[in-house]
């Protein structure tokens, strides 16, 4: 056998993959409208990766050179034993990986916060779209917000550093996104702000939920200063980020519709199922789970198909919503690819 490759990955228009998103579950206990329909069929179990082949997976993209590692879903909490994941590549914090991360929809938030920390997870992004327990219902389709507020707090003791991820919906939130950001901030939160996505079909029109973000930065502009950021750090997302004078926060702005931002991409996504999506906005992918199951030397048949997938991986995705009715522009839901 050979030994496994540390080779940057690295792809045709040079920009270098630090930044693994791995889904762990397609499943949710949600059904967010701009994310997933009421009645979903989820994956077959077996299909999933297990634990131990989700940790290879990811270890083979920190030899790799990959720095920060999100764990998502549907929603990781969901998936029976993920804290067991969590310990094993909170080991290597410090050897190669620089940040372990969560994006969690809260709601099981209460009672993994402290194993979390203890993981040596620091900061978790929290989607949290209202403050209003009725709108809340209409957004998630569940009754849920006093757990997902409970699991803000929880977090919060437990000493992660919270930030909220919140989508601009044009009817359903619109009109209170300074009110969250307010609270936000007055919490202790910075939180970034995302324009709809046409990712899968959810029974709802995303001509109705979105809403250009340039257009909610000049409503916050009447009531706020904002100021806008230096990227400080290399390994943060897309969002661009101003600090609002008034309340002495930050609010970003995740705008994959109004300004493209592919340019400077350093992250791929793998599914729950093994595969590696180089764009979110793209179909092309490659199985990692056959080389990984069937192959006599799996690290050598991952390399090689790790190799194949930033080769692969396309200069931008070409997301657009236009007109009512329009039919999304991936039949993937958010949830599948991992958000
Ligand atoms: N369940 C977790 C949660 O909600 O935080 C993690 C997975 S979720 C798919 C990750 C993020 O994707 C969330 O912030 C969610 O709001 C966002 N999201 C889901 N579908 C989206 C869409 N169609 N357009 C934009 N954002 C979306
Ligand atoms: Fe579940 Fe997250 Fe999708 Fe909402 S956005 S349905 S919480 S996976």
């Amino acid at each position: 056998m050979t030994s496994p490759s540390s080779a940057p990955l690295r792809d045709t228009f040079g920009r270098q993959v630090t930044y693994l998103r791995l889904s762990v579950t397609d499943r949710c206990d949600l059904r967010c409208t701009y994310c997933m329909a009421e009645a979903m069929t989820f994956l077959p179990r077996k299909d999933l990766l297990t634990l131990e082949e989700l940790e290879f997976v990811a270890k083979a993209f920190i030899r790799r050179g990959v720095r920060k590692i999100r764990i998502t879903g549907g929603e990781p909490l969901v998936r029976k034993d993920i804290l067991h994941l969590f310990g094993r590549l909170g080991e290597t914090l410090g050897q190669g990986l620089e940040e372990l991360t969560l994006t969690t929809n809260a709601t099981q938030l209460t009672q993994h916060a402290d194993d979390l920390a203890r993981a040596g997870v620091r900061r978790i992004n929290v989607s949290l779209d209202t403050l209003d327990r009725n709108r809340f219902q209409e957004i998630a389709r569940r009754d849920q917000l006093d757990q997902v507020l409970e699991g803000i707090r929880a977090a919060k003791a437990a000493g992660l550093k919270v930030k909220i991820n919140t989508v601009a919906l044009k009817y359903q939130n619109a009109d209170e996104l300074a009110d969250i950001i307010a609270w936000s901030h007055k919490d202790g939160h910075d939180i970034s702000l995302i324009e709809v996505m046409p990712l899968g079909e959810t029974g709802e029109d995303r001509f109705d939920q979105y809403i250009p973000l340039d257009l909610v930065q000049r409503q916050l502009e009447t009531r706020w200063t904002l100021e806008p950021e230096e990227k400080r750090d290399p390994l943060a997302g897309p969002s661009r980020y101003f600090r609002i004078q008034e309340t002495g926060g930050r609010v970003g702005f995740i705008t994959p519709l109004t300004n493209n931002f592919c340019a400077g991409c350093n992250r791929v996504r793998v599914t729950c199922t093994g595969r590696i999506y180089m764009c979110l906005g793209q179909n092309n992918h490659i199985d990692l789970r056959t080389p990984l199951r069937e192959s006599a030397d799996p690290e050598k048949a991952l390399d090689a198909a790790l190799d194949a997938a930033l080769f692969a991986k396309p200069e931008r995705h070409d997301f657009s919503i236009r007109t009512p009715g329009q039919s999304p522009a991936l039949s993937r839901h958010m949830s599948v690819t991992g958000g």
